[in-house]
């Protein structure tokens, strides 16, 4: 593949170096970030290809494919990074600018919107019914009281993730059923 080096390509770093991936240049390339990561070998998701593809300013190639977003956040490649390239923080930076872009998988807007309307990332309503069903003492969470969900709207609203996210005001949960004790 040709690759063509030109004002786009810094478009991409700048921007990433601005979001928080400030250290990408720091990169050479060692792979322990990758021989680390708990997606790589079961996913698109390749960390030391993506901070390579940063540097060279492959935008659509990142974006297009979405892996980015499967990238659980664990730290693992910010730890074990020799050159302290910061490699997790290279991730969060790519989800912004894929965001401002209108890239966003439709798993994340509903993650979004969980948060915003229940204060949870997953729906327990099931979960809390398990629990009143043997008796176990209420559980306090985000989404207990109304006065903690307003907080978090607040937060949002404050913010560009509203818009980012595609929050709807009037969104229902579409399921109840990701729960661990099922
Ligand atoms: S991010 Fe760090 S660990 Fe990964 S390839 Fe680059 S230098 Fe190596
Ligand atoms: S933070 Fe993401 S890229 Fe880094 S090791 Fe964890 S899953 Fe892999």
């Amino acid at each position: 593949m040709k690759i063509i080096l030109n004002n786009n390509n810094k478009e991409l770093v700048n921007k990433v170096m601005e979001y928080g991936g400030k250290r990408v240049y720091e990169c050479f390339q060692c792979g322990m970030c990758a021989s680390g990561c708990p997606v790589a070998s079961d996913t698109e998701h390749k960390i030391k290809r993506t901070m390579h593809q940063v540097t060279l300013g492959l935008e659509e190639q990142i974006m297009d494919k979405k892996a980015i977003w499967l990238c659980t956040t664990c730290f693992m490649c910010l730890e074990r990074c020799p050159q302290n390239a910061e490699p997790t923080e290279v991730v969060f930076a790519l989800r912004r600018v894929s965001a401002e872009n209108g890239i966003i998988p439709e798993a994340q807007i509903e993650v979004a919107n969980n948060i915003y309307h229940l204060g949870h990332a997953v729906t327990v309503e099931k979960g809390i019914k398990l629990r009143n069903k043997v008796n176990a003492p209420l559980l306090k969470t985000a989404g207990s009281d109304k006065k903690y969900i307003d907080e978090i709207q607040k937060l949002i609203d404050s913010t560009h993730s509203y818009s980012l996210l595609r929050i709807e005001k009037d969104w229902k949960p579409k399921r109840d059923d990701v729960i661990g004790c099922d």
